[in-house]
Protein backbone atom coordinates (compact mmCIF):
# COMPACT_ATOMS: atom_id res chain seq x y z
CA UNK A 1 0.00 0.00 0.00
CA UNK A 2 1.37 3.52 -0.99
CA UNK A 3 1.10 6.59 0.15
CA UNK A 4 2.19 8.61 -2.98
CA UNK A 5 -0.96 10.26 -3.80
CA UNK A 6 -1.57 10.34 -7.80
CA UNK A 7 -3.34 13.81 -9.27
CA UNK A 8 -4.69 14.08 -12.37
CA UNK A 9 -4.45 17.84 -12.65
CA UNK A 10 -4.84 21.07 -14.90
CA UNK A 11 -8.60 21.14 -15.03
CA UNK A 12 -7.93 24.19 -14.40
CA UNK A 13 -4.06 24.60 -13.39
CA UNK A 14 -5.26 27.08 -11.16
CA UNK A 15 -6.73 24.96 -8.71
CA UNK A 16 -4.65 22.41 -9.08
CA UNK A 17 -1.59 24.70 -7.94
CA UNK A 18 -4.54 25.24 -4.59
CA UNK A 19 -4.43 21.42 -4.29
CA UNK A 20 -0.62 21.08 -3.88
CA UNK A 21 -0.42 23.83 -1.44
CA UNK A 22 -3.38 22.53 0.92
CA UNK A 23 -1.77 18.81 0.54
CA UNK A 24 1.73 19.98 1.29
CA UNK A 25 0.54 22.35 4.38
CA UNK A 26 -1.33 19.81 5.93
CA UNK A 27 0.88 17.48 6.00
CA UNK A 28 3.46 20.14 7.39
CA UNK A 29 1.15 21.29 10.52
CA UNK A 30 0.27 17.48 11.18
CA UNK A 31 3.71 16.21 10.96
CA UNK A 32 5.90 19.10 11.88
CA UNK A 33 9.65 19.70 10.81
CA UNK A 34 10.10 20.01 7.16
CA UNK A 35 7.63 16.79 6.03
CA UNK A 36 5.40 17.18 2.77
CA UNK A 37 4.12 14.75 1.02
CA UNK A 38 4.57 12.39 -1.55
CA UNK A 39 2.78 13.00 -4.47
CA UNK A 40 2.77 12.52 -8.35
CA UNK A 41 1.00 14.57 -10.71
CA UNK A 42 -0.10 14.32 -14.48
CA UNK A 43 -1.37 17.73 -15.78
CA UNK A 44 -3.54 17.62 -18.67
CA UNK A 45 -4.37 20.66 -21.49
CA UNK A 46 -7.71 21.89 -20.16
CA UNK A 47 -8.09 23.01 -23.56
CA UNK A 48 -8.31 19.67 -24.59
CA UNK A 49 -10.75 18.52 -21.63
CA UNK A 50 -12.81 21.22 -22.44
CA UNK A 51 -13.33 20.32 -26.22
CA UNK A 52 -14.26 17.14 -24.64
CA UNK A 53 -16.90 18.12 -22.38
CA UNK A 54 -18.74 20.53 -24.88
CA UNK A 55 -18.60 17.60 -27.40
CA UNK A 56 -20.43 15.34 -24.59
CA UNK A 57 -17.48 12.96 -25.38
CA UNK A 58 -17.45 11.57 -22.01
CA UNK A 59 -16.19 8.19 -23.08
CA UNK A 60 -13.21 10.20 -24.53
CA UNK A 61 -12.76 11.93 -21.38
CA UNK A 62 -12.80 8.88 -19.53
CA UNK A 63 -10.13 7.14 -21.50
CA UNK A 64 -8.00 10.08 -21.64
CA UNK A 65 -7.94 10.23 -17.58
CA UNK A 66 -8.16 6.74 -16.90
CA UNK A 67 -4.98 6.55 -19.09
CA UNK A 68 -3.24 9.21 -16.76
CA UNK A 69 -4.93 7.11 -14.12
CA UNK A 70 -3.23 3.83 -14.89
CA UNK A 71 0.05 5.48 -15.81
CA UNK A 72 0.54 6.98 -12.27
CA UNK A 73 -0.58 3.69 -10.41
CA UNK A 74 1.92 1.45 -12.56
CA UNK A 75 4.57 4.27 -11.25
CA UNK A 76 4.04 4.10 -7.33
CA UNK A 77 0.46 6.24 -6.82
CA UNK A 78 -1.09 4.23 -3.86
CA UNK A 79 -4.21 6.67 -4.70
CA UNK A 80 -5.97 8.63 -7.32
CA UNK A 81 -7.38 12.13 -7.27
CA UNK A 82 -9.42 13.46 -10.25
CA UNK A 83 -8.81 17.08 -9.15
CA UNK A 84 -11.99 18.52 -10.32
CA UNK A 85 -15.72 17.96 -9.85
CA UNK A 86 -17.07 17.88 -13.10
CA UNK A 87 -14.84 15.32 -14.46
CA UNK A 88 -16.04 13.04 -11.82
CA UNK A 89 -18.56 12.43 -13.97
CA UNK A 90 -16.50 9.83 -15.59
CA UNK A 91 -14.49 8.67 -12.40
CA UNK A 92 -16.09 5.11 -11.91
CA UNK A 93 -14.12 4.38 -15.46
CA UNK A 94 -11.05 6.21 -14.31
CA UNK A 95 -11.28 4.05 -11.01
CA UNK A 96 -11.80 0.92 -12.90
CA UNK A 97 -8.45 2.16 -15.42
CA UNK A 98 -6.55 3.08 -12.65
CA UNK A 99 -6.86 0.46 -10.10
CA UNK A 100 -6.02 1.65 -7.34
CA UNK A 101 -8.65 3.67 -5.11
CA UNK A 102 -9.84 6.78 -6.18
CA UNK A 103 -10.25 9.57 -3.49
CA UNK A 104 -14.36 10.66 -4.87
CA UNK A 105 -14.68 14.62 -4.08
CA UNK A 106 -18.64 13.80 -3.86
CA UNK A 107 -18.46 10.90 -1.17
CA UNK A 108 -15.16 13.42 1.07
CA UNK A 109 -17.69 16.54 0.62
CA UNK A 110 -20.90 14.17 1.71
CA UNK A 111 -18.79 13.13 4.51
CA UNK A 112 -17.82 16.98 5.66
CA UNK A 113 -21.57 18.37 5.19
CA UNK A 114 -22.99 15.46 7.25
CA UNK A 115 -19.86 15.83 10.14
CA UNK A 116 -20.78 19.39 10.34
CA UNK A 117 -24.85 18.67 9.95
CA UNK A 118 -25.66 20.35 7.01
CA UNK A 119 -28.76 19.68 5.37
CA UNK A 120 -29.85 21.24 2.83
CA UNK A 121 -26.50 22.57 1.12
CA UNK A 122 -26.38 24.49 -2.00
CA UNK A 123 -24.40 23.86 -4.65
CA UNK A 124 -22.67 25.83 -6.73
CA UNK A 125 -20.47 24.11 -9.63
CA UNK A 126 -20.30 24.19 -13.60
CA UNK A 127 -23.46 23.33 -15.34
CA UNK A 128 -22.51 19.59 -16.05
CA UNK A 129 -22.11 19.21 -12.00
CA UNK A 130 -25.10 20.74 -11.37
CA UNK A 131 -27.30 19.25 -14.16
CA UNK A 132 -26.03 16.08 -15.22
CA UNK A 133 -27.00 14.49 -12.40
CA UNK A 134 -24.18 12.51 -10.96
CA UNK A 135 -23.36 14.75 -8.14
CA UNK A 136 -26.62 15.25 -6.57
CA UNK A 137 -27.45 11.30 -7.16
CA UNK A 138 -23.44 10.48 -5.28
CA UNK A 139 -24.20 12.97 -2.72
CA UNK A 140 -28.03 11.47 -1.77
CA UNK A 141 -26.65 8.16 -2.00
CA UNK A 142 -23.35 8.58 0.22
CA UNK A 143 -24.55 10.47 2.77
CA UNK A 144 -28.17 10.83 2.46
CA UNK A 145 -28.06 14.56 1.64
CA UNK A 146 -30.16 16.37 -0.59
CA UNK A 147 -28.62 19.76 -2.22
CA UNK A 148 -30.25 22.27 -3.87
CA UNK A 149 -28.87 24.39 -7.18
CA UNK A 150 -29.47 28.05 -8.42
CA UNK A 151 -32.26 28.70 -10.25
CA UNK A 152 -31.27 28.24 -14.52
CA UNK A 153 -30.05 31.41 -15.21
CA UNK A 154 -27.98 31.58 -12.17
CA UNK A 155 -26.42 28.28 -12.92
CA UNK A 156 -25.66 30.03 -15.84
CA UNK A 157 -24.02 32.94 -14.72
CA UNK A 158 -21.64 30.41 -12.17
CA UNK A 159 -21.15 27.83 -14.93
CA UNK A 160 -19.70 31.18 -17.11
CA UNK A 161 -17.81 32.94 -14.27
CA UNK A 162 -15.53 29.63 -13.61
CA UNK A 163 -14.66 29.21 -17.25
CA UNK A 164 -14.61 32.83 -18.23
CA UNK A 165 -12.85 34.34 -15.22
CA UNK A 166 -11.39 31.50 -12.46
CA UNK A 167 -10.24 28.94 -14.95
CA UNK A 168 -7.77 31.85 -16.24
CA UNK A 169 -7.13 33.44 -12.76
CA UNK A 170 -9.38 36.28 -12.87
CA UNK A 171 -10.67 37.26 -9.46
CA UNK A 172 -13.30 39.93 -10.48
CA UNK A 173 -15.49 41.88 -7.38
CA UNK A 174 -18.10 42.34 -8.86
CA UNK A 175 -18.41 38.42 -9.75
CA UNK A 176 -17.84 37.38 -6.43
CA UNK A 177 -21.27 39.66 -5.41
CA UNK A 178 -22.74 37.96 -7.93
CA UNK A 179 -22.37 34.76 -6.45
CA UNK A 180 -23.29 36.50 -2.61
CA UNK A 181 -26.57 37.36 -4.47
CA UNK A 182 -27.01 33.75 -5.62
CA UNK A 183 -26.26 32.45 -2.08
CA UNK A 184 -28.21 34.98 -0.39
CA UNK A 185 -30.72 33.50 -2.60
CA UNK A 186 -30.16 30.27 -1.98
CA UNK A 187 -30.66 30.92 1.97
CA UNK A 188 -33.94 32.21 0.92
CA UNK A 189 -35.12 29.40 -0.47
CA UNK A 190 -34.13 26.82 2.38
CA UNK A 191 -30.26 26.14 2.10
CA UNK A 192 -28.15 25.87 5.58
CA UNK A 193 -24.95 25.85 3.51
CA UNK A 194 -22.93 26.22 0.47
CA UNK A 195 -20.84 23.51 -1.32
CA UNK A 196 -18.41 25.22 -3.16
CA UNK A 197 -18.71 22.36 -5.75
CA UNK A 198 -15.96 23.72 -8.24
CA UNK A 199 -12.08 23.27 -7.66
CA UNK A 200 -11.72 27.07 -8.65
CA UNK A 201 -14.63 28.66 -6.50
CA UNK A 202 -12.13 28.90 -3.73
CA UNK A 203 -10.30 31.66 -5.30
CA UNK A 204 -13.84 33.89 -5.15
CA UNK A 205 -15.38 32.92 -2.34
CA UNK A 206 -14.51 32.04 1.24
CA UNK A 207 -16.08 31.61 4.62
CA UNK A 208 -15.51 34.84 5.62
CA UNK A 209 -17.36 36.15 2.70
CA UNK A 210 -20.34 34.01 2.80
CA UNK A 211 -23.49 34.47 5.29
CA UNK A 212 -23.63 30.46 5.08
CA UNK A 213 -21.34 28.02 6.17
CA UNK A 214 -19.08 26.76 3.06
CA UNK A 215 -17.80 23.71 2.52
CA UNK A 216 -15.02 24.45 0.03
CA UNK A 217 -14.60 21.25 -2.16
CA UNK A 218 -10.96 21.46 -3.07
CA UNK A 219 -9.63 21.59 0.68
CA UNK A 220 -12.13 19.13 1.82
CA UNK A 221 -10.74 16.49 -1.05
CA UNK A 222 -7.09 17.43 -0.52
CA UNK A 223 -7.24 16.60 3.24
CA UNK A 224 -8.97 13.52 2.58
CA UNK A 225 -5.94 12.62 0.15
CA UNK A 226 -4.12 13.33 3.64
CA UNK A 227 -5.83 10.84 5.43
CA UNK A 228 -5.70 8.34 2.91
CA UNK A 229 -1.86 8.54 2.76
CA UNK A 230 -1.49 8.82 6.45
CA UNK A 231 -3.49 5.46 6.81
CA UNK A 232 -1.38 3.74 3.98
CA UNK A 233 1.60 4.85 5.69
CA UNK A 234 0.52 3.31 9.05
CA UNK A 235 -0.84 0.24 7.71
CA UNK A 236 2.96 -0.42 5.97
CA UNK A 237 4.62 0.54 9.74
CA UNK A 238 2.07 -1.88 11.43
CA UNK A 239 2.72 -4.68 8.87
CA UNK A 240 6.61 -4.33 9.29
N1 LIG B 1 -12.49 22.70 -11.78
C1 LIG B 1 -13.87 22.74 -12.08
C2 LIG B 1 -14.67 21.73 -11.29
O1 LIG B 1 -14.31 21.44 -10.17
C3 LIG B 1 -14.28 22.95 -13.49
C4 LIG B 1 -13.33 22.55 -14.54
C5 LIG B 1 -13.80 21.33 -15.26
O2 LIG B 1 -14.74 21.46 -16.04
O3 LIG B 1 -13.25 20.27 -15.04
O4 LIG B 1 -15.68 21.25 -11.72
Amino acid sequence: MSRTIGLIGGMSWESTATYYRAINELVRDRQGGLASADILMQSVNFEEIVALQKAGDWDGAADRLGTIGANLASIGAGCILICTNTMHLVADQVAALAGVPLIHIVDATGAALKKAGAKRPLLLATRYTMEEGFYLRRLKECAGIEALVPEIRDRDLVHTIIFDELCKGIVNDRSRDEYLRIIQRGAERGADSVILGCTEIGLLINQSHSPLPTFDSTLIHATAAVDFAEAAERAVRNAA
